[in-house]
């Protein structure tokens, strides 16, 4: 998990690889390796923004 600053609004942004992807991950590996080339999307917690780094 990161945080980084929203590109509309300047708020905070969570976003990245949860836990979620991990599990993933592990239980589908090795295929679940691809997982891992799903860039991460992050969403603003002010304005509800969706954005790739
Ligand atoms: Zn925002």
């Amino acid at each position: 998990m990161a945080w980084v600053s929203c590109p509309q609004c300047q708020g905070k942004a969570k976003g990245g690889r949860g836990c979620l992807i991990i599990f993933l991950v592990i239980i589908t590996f090795p295929i679940g390796l691809l997982f891992l080339l799903v860039k991460p999307t992050f969403v603003c917690t002010k304005c509800g923004f969706k954005f790739n780094t």
